[in-house]
């Protein structure tokens, strides 16, 4: 009797034991991971909550604001709320709240709760977690007007356009078609007399890329981190502009000598078979992925207009040997073996004569680049950039500021090059655009400066 009362004794104090233990075990592990920081007309909340070894019993989000409480999701009531089982252990829930969910939702601060709870011990005891994550409401939209008039652009050239955005600091600029540019702030236009004070007003360089429609959509558009937006329409014409033909013969002096070379400085393609293969590869693949390479330089561009609006250097004592957007097929033994389109200028002059900077501005690369051989691209601010291919050598590194007719290197026949000549483009945030334009001082001073002076101070 007595053995039997202490063995009780002992099952119930491990009992105990086992319930206090289980009790201070750890609870769900819960992460908010939407929103960050804002809530707006219409906001994503992301909840993930990891209950390791065992399911969830309860789980709930709340919102909070002025003392008021809105359900947005709980396990035990299914609403609008979507729960997602991530493996054995993760719960994902997802919810996009705002008036609709929320009706007395106002500006202001306010605050998500989040608790989680975990059975253990068999389902005898169960552990609670809870987070918060404090949020600002932000209902009212941003506005956007534009400011500058007569937007004329033709294809696969280039355009400004200056607006007023407010607040100052949302996400701004232009969209035209599938590509946004972004504005810059217009305190970075230093140029004698031109004071752009007023900090919602920004600047935006835009291009119509010579692939695109004649009448694609074009707006300005602004929106903020809480996912309120506005777009503002603004007066443009756009002009087609007939694109050259031409032919490029290859042949094997040609292909054994610029294939093997271009191979020795990348390992972004890997081709096989005849070096004709390989150049098809060269001519294709690496082309699209030097194109990438050379967009992601506009994401270093300076917000200040550094090239003061002076006329870019026209190249003029060179010979053009090809044009921009030239519309080039490539033949073989006599067959049509491949079709491109050729971005930039073709100016030749004498081997190894000095190429220099078109404008002023900060060199963000100098080094080989694919196709494009042993490359310059100089940074002209606002997301407007210059690029010189096929040098055979450099005078200049990365982070260099270059004045306007600096020499940069020699000209060349490095990369896909058939003889030594510069190949010019001009950028603007990342895609390729004519230069025709750049080098034109009455394009400057009408579709640039006379925007930029009508929306000066003084
Ligand atoms: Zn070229």
């Amino acid at each position: 009797m007595r053995y039997l009362l202490g063995l009780i004794v002992i099952v119930l104090l491990a009992a105990a034991g086992a319930y206090v233990y289980a009790g201070g075990l750890p609870g769900p592990a819960i992460e908010i991971a939407r929103p960050v920081k804002y809530v707006g007309q219409s906001t994503p909340v992301e909840v993930v909550v990891t209950a390791p070894g065992a399911h969830l019993s309860d789980l709930t989000v709340t919102f909070e604001q002025n003392g008021k409480q809105t359900p947005l999701a709980a396990l035990a009531q299914p609403s609008s709320a979507k729960f997602t089982q991530e493996g054995t252990d993760k719960v994902h829930v997802s919810r996009t709240i705002g008036r609709d969910v929320i009706p007395d939702l106002k500006s202001g601060p306010a605050r998500i709760v989040v608790t989680a709870e975990r059975k253990v011990l068999y389902g005898v005891r169960r552990v609670k977690t809870s987070a918060s994550h404090d949020v600002q409401v932000r209902l009212e939209k941003p506005t956007i007007s534009v400011i500058s008039t007569k937007h004329y652009i033709n294809l696969g050239g280039s355009e400004v356009v200056v607006y007023r955005v407010t607040p100052p600091d949302v996400e701004s600029g232009v969209q035209v078609g599938d590509t946004s540019y972004p504005g810059y702030p217009g305190s970075g236009a230093k140029m004698e007399g031109i004071h752009i004070v007023d900090p919602a007003i920004k600047i935006a360089f835009i291009a119509l890329r010579y692939d695109q429609d004649v009448n694609t959509p074009m707006w300005a558009f602004a929106k903020d981190e809480a996912g309120n937006s506005a777009r503002a329409d603004f007066d443009k014409m756009t002009f087609p502009k007939p694109f050259k033909k031409s032919r490029i013969e290859l042949n094997d002096a040609f292909l054994d000598r610029v294939v093997p070379s271009i191979l020795e400085t990348t390992n972004e393609v890997n081709p096989q078979g005849s070096n004709l293969d390989k150049f098809l590869v060269l001519n294709g693949e690496l082309r699209r992925k030097n194109a990438e390479t050379i967009a992601n330089y506009s994401k270093q561009s300076s917000p200040d207009m550094l090239w003061g609006g002076v006329v870019f250097h026209p190249f003029t004592n060179t010979a053009v040997e090809a044009a921009f957007a030239d519309q080039r097929t490539y033949v073989y033994g006599g067959k049509d073996v491949d079709r491109q389109t050729h971005l930039g200028f073709d100016l030749a002059r004498v081997v190894n004569s000095p190429v220099v900077a078109a404008n002023k501005g900060k060199v963000v690369h100098a080094s080989p680049l694919g196709i494009y051989g042993n490359c310059v691209i100089i940074d002209h601010g606002m997301g407007v950039q210059s690029l010189y291919g096929h040098l055979s050598s450099f005078a200049v590194k990365v982070g260099d500021m270059v004045e306007k007719e600096q020499e940069l290197g020699k000209s060349g026949m490095t990369g896909l090059a058939g003889g030594d000549h510069l190949h010019f483009t001009m950028l603007v945030n990342g895609q390729m655009v004519n230069p025709v334009e750049w080098w034109d001082q009455h394009w400057i001073q009408d579709r640039i400066i006379r925007k930029l002076r009508e929306a000066s101070s003084s």
